[in-house]
């Protein structure tokens, strides 16, 4: 009876609380009606959005995935007017921006700010905004790793203090390694569903950052990959994310800062750096597939309310800059696909594939309110970090630019001689333009032949991944029919390259797809890659491939 009791006195306020909460909040997410001592749970999302979707006819809750444990990833649609589906977009002169939260989902504010933006947007459907945006909202990426909560995870995040989730999803994958093998329903659903049907301009994907003491509450930074549009990864380095930067301080009052961590811990001065540039971060990826994409991660050591106010701001201040840069965004990107779709012998051929590649400061240095670390001993014999009270503010390198060391030539197209699914499934899923060949042909082409082949002796993500060394020979071969044809001159024949390159650094050999076709049963050395690079254009007799 007491239960029953509190039970209903808990109802009794929470619907106080939706009624007579000041101003225009009406709708309350979790983290707002406990004072920031929770994070919603995947009901409490879904509830969110069905109070949403009443009250507004401006809203659309979709699903592009359903998790390893069953549960539907919802996807927002917000528009005015609201678009029926993604074919209507054809016409439609809007850019359309993709915010995902909760990839990790120990890292939560980005899963209440999304919530919150989403409130706040159909509170005034007359905006400017909406004139020029159409914004999609994936708010609980991670559904699985949500529901399970714990205060034991990520305990050195300063709360919410009732418990976060966990990193990996209900396969016990990271989600935010998944972008080119896809291997999870969540990540193959963005990529499938959002990026090939709705094709974002913009990607945001919301973090909290583990790394450096520093005051800044919120940082973010772009896509750094070189295999992607030089000119889009300038376009943000020089412009968007400068602009951002300082909007987000002025009209938000957000202290920010581009993400990344000291070179030496101990040592301010020693530079900032951001590490991760694999297109298998989903950032990366988009900035492969020649969109523009935005790493949000707030600092661990703020409090919750901080990183989800913050976070909140940040996302703001895109859509402004892409509200009033829109026609400009829509120019490059335009520019950026015809350059690919005319590429082979055009200039994209100069700067050709990189197989490895090195970061190096970009032009303007960055400025830090940083807090000087000491080591204190840890478990084991370890040295631990621990913040110091010593703050010092510090202007050095940020190096976040990446620079081919090493190319190769980017061929007219791959031909794939083993018909093998998974490989076709996965090109596929990438919204990959794959045919068939459909006469045999004889062609002069490169073969790619292999000298040294090792595995990693630690699982990753599942996978002994493959470190390949070998060289290119000419070699005249004949080409039969159901050979699959994957050119470059299409809208992602930089992300073709990237997973069919033998030596490539995220690519489909080091993620194990063409492992039964290396090995020869007996004897010595290598098989052949069965991937060939047709260096000279050919017409093909060929169909395609869906
Ligand atoms: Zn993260």
């Amino acid at each position: 009876m007491k239960v029953d009791l509190f039970r209903f006195a808990l109802i009794l306020m929470s619907f106080v609380v939706y009624f007579t909460s000041p101003g225009q909040t009406s709708l309350l997410t979790t983290a707002e009606q406990s004072n920031y001592a929770s994070t919603s749970t995947y009901n409490d999302v879904m509830k969110f959005a069905e109070a949403l979707v009443k009250t507004s006819p401006y809203i659309r809750v979709e699903s592009f995935a359903t998790s390893a444990e069953g549960r539907k990833i919802p996807l927002w649609v917000i528009g005015n007017p609201l678009p029926e589906s993604p074919l209507n977009l054809a016409k439609d002169e809007r850019l359309v921006v993709y915010i995902q939260a909760n990839i990790h989902a120990g890292e939560v504010e980005g899963k209440e700010a999304a919530q919150m933006l989403a409130r706040e947007l159909l509170q005034n459907p007359n905006q400017e905004i909406f004139k020029n945006l159409i914004i999609l909202i994936c708010p609980i990426l991670n559904a699985d790793g949500n529901e399970k909560f714990s205060t034991q995870n990520r305990t050195n995040q300063v709360g919410p203090v009732n418990g976060v989730g966990v990193r990996y999803n209900g396969q016990y994958l990271d989600l935010n390694r998944d972008a080119m093998k896809l291997e999870s329903p969540e990540i193959t659903g963005i990529v499938t569903k959002i990026f090939n049907q709705w094709d974002p301009a913009i990607t945001v994907d919301c973090h909290t950052t583990n790394g450096s003491y520093h005051e800044e509450p919120v940082t973010f930074t772009w896509m750094m990959n070189p295999n992607g549009d030089r000119d889009l990864i300038n376009f943000m380095r020089d412009d968007m994310m400068p602009a951002v930067h300082t909007h987000l301080k002025d009209k938000y009052k957000i202290e920010n800062l581009f993400y990344g961590e000291f070179i030496n811990r101990l040592i301010p001065d020693s530079g900032w750096i951001s590490y991760a540039s694999e297109p298998r971060y989903l950032v990366n990826y988009v900035g492969v597939r020649n969109r523009l994409a935005i790493l949000n991660e707030n600092y661990v050591y703020a409090d919750f309310k901080t990183r989800v106010i913050g976070s909140y701001s940040l996302l703001w201040a895109i859509l402004d800059y892409a509200s009033s840069n829109k026609n400009k965004i829509a120019q490059l990107l335009q520019e950026t696909d015809n350059g690919m779709m005319n590429g082979f012998g055009a200039s994209h051929l100069a700067d050709s594939f990189a197989i490895r590649y090195e970061g190096r400061p970009t032009p303007q240095l960055i400025t830090i309110k940083a807090i000087e670390a000491d080591t204190i001993p840890g478990m084991r014999g370890y040295w631990r970090y621990k913040q110091s009270d010593r703050h010092r503010t510090v202007t050095v390198p940020y190096i976040a630019d990446y620079y081919p060391l090493e190319n190769v030539a980017i061929p007219y197209a791959y031909l794939i001689t083993v018909p093998d699914k998974d490989v076709l499934e996965n090109l596929i899923n990438h919204g990959i333009i794959v045919e068939k060949m459909s006469e045999p042909q004889i062609l002069e082409v490169d073969g790619f032949v292999i000298e040294d082949l090792k595995s990693e002796p630690r699982l990753n993500q599942g996978h002994y991944t493959n470190a390949v060394k070998g060289h290119f020979e000419k070699t005249s071969r004949e080409f039969l029919v159901g050979t699959y044809i994957v050119r470059t001159n299409q809208k992602l024949g930089n992300l073709a390259s990237y997973l069919l390159e033998p030596q490539s650094d995220d690519g489909l050999l080091l993620w194990n797809f063409f492992d039964k076709y290396l090995v020869p049963q007996w004897g010595e050395g290598y098989n052949p890659y069965p991937v060939y690079r047709l260096m000279e254009k050919k017409e093909f007799s060929s169909s395609p491939v869906k």
